[in-house]
């Protein structure tokens, strides 16, 4: 083994042993088609590779909700705990062992990109832009966009988050998966989406490389609403009385301890999607108890639940 194979194989344990699920490599041509705002040199302007990671979001987190009973454990680990805890502990681990080599790492962070203020030279991008941590994962060899523009891996499906380490290292890539490995365009998270919010038609296109990977146009109005718990049909807390200037209690406990309510928990986009995937042995972590059992739950007297 080669002296840039070992380096890159100690970046990836590293990346590992510091709590990812799963990593990649992507080279700075694949994102040759990339529009500036979204480019990784408009970030650093000496990129040359991205080191992509991922972390799985916990799998009960998610089965407590589709049982209707428990949703702390959502908010909590894969909102809280993945992004403000592991992930920045992570990257820096990378992003040592890169500076011990002489090499520059910068931590791409969940949520970002808020593409603020003004280019601070004439020609340039607005500071703090964004990058696609879905097509970055699809750059690195590990995973391919779902119809519900998730990114899906062939180990988790549609259960991680992403990060992302930009370095003037340049570190050999990983194959591009091929579109189509693991979405086969069932339509379960179109028909399972409390917010109709996921279209059938795969009408946005990603180029990488060779590859052009498609999802459907996401409505996230749309989706926010049932996300962020206020249709009563898919939401136990809500009641006649809430309005987001009044929420319910409950909600304001989500914001205040873990910063975040995912209500809707995925419902479609995630657990309908895991439960196709694992179901027809798409992807290869399978599991002794399904994520869905019988019909997903809706609560029919709307409203006059919650406190
Ligand atoms: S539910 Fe089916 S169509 Fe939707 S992203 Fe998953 S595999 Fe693709
Ligand atoms: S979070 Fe819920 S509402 Fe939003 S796309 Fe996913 S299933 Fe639909």
């Amino acid at each position: 083994m080669g002296l840039l194979s070992d380096f890159c194989e100690r970046v990836k344990q590293t990346a590992l042993a510091g709590g990812a699920d799963i990593v990649g490599i992507a080279s700075i041509e694949r994102f040759d088609h990339a529009p500036p705002e979204l480019h990784p040199r408009g970030i650093f302007s000496h990129t040359r590779s991205v080191i992509v990671l991922g972390c799985r979001m916990l799998r009960g987190a998610l089965k407590t909700i589709e049982e209707g009973n428990y949703w702390q454990a959502y908010n909590c680990d894969s909102y809280q705990y993945i992004n403000e805890i592991l992930a920045p502990h992570m990257l820096r681990k990378v992003i040592l062992l890169l500076e011990d080599h002489g090499h520059t790492g910068v931590p791409m962070h969940n949520p970002f990109g808020f593409h603020a203020g003004r280019p601070v030279r004439p020609g340039g991008t607005k500071p703090d832009g964004g990058l696609s941590l879905r097509v970055i994962g699809c750059a690195a060899g590990l995973g391919e966009l779902g119809r519900s523009k998730l990114f899906l891996t062939p180990q988790f499906g549609p259960r991680q988050r992403m990060y992302a380490v930009l370095t003037d290292a340049e570190l050999p890539a990983d194959p591009l998966i091929e579109p189509g490995a693991i979405c086969d365009d069932c339509g379960t998270c179109s028909r399972a989406c409390p917010a109709g919010a996921i279209p059938a038609q795969r009408t946005c296109e990603v180029r990488i490389g060779d590859r052009i990977y498609t999802h459907g146009p996401l409505d996230c109005e749309k989706c926010c609403v049932v996300h962020t718990g206020w249709d009563p049909r898919y939401s136990p807390f809500v009641t006649e009385e809430s309005t987001p200037d009044n929420p319910p209690g409950y909600y304001q406990f989500l914001q205040h301890r873990f910063r975040h309510q995912s209500i809707c928990g995925a419902r479609g986009c995630v657990r309908a999607c895991m439960d196709h995937l694992e179901k027809t042995g798409r992807i290869s972590k399978q599991y002794h108890t399904p994520m869905i059992e019988g019909e997903q739950w809706t609560i029919p007297d709307s409203g006059q639940t919650g406190s």
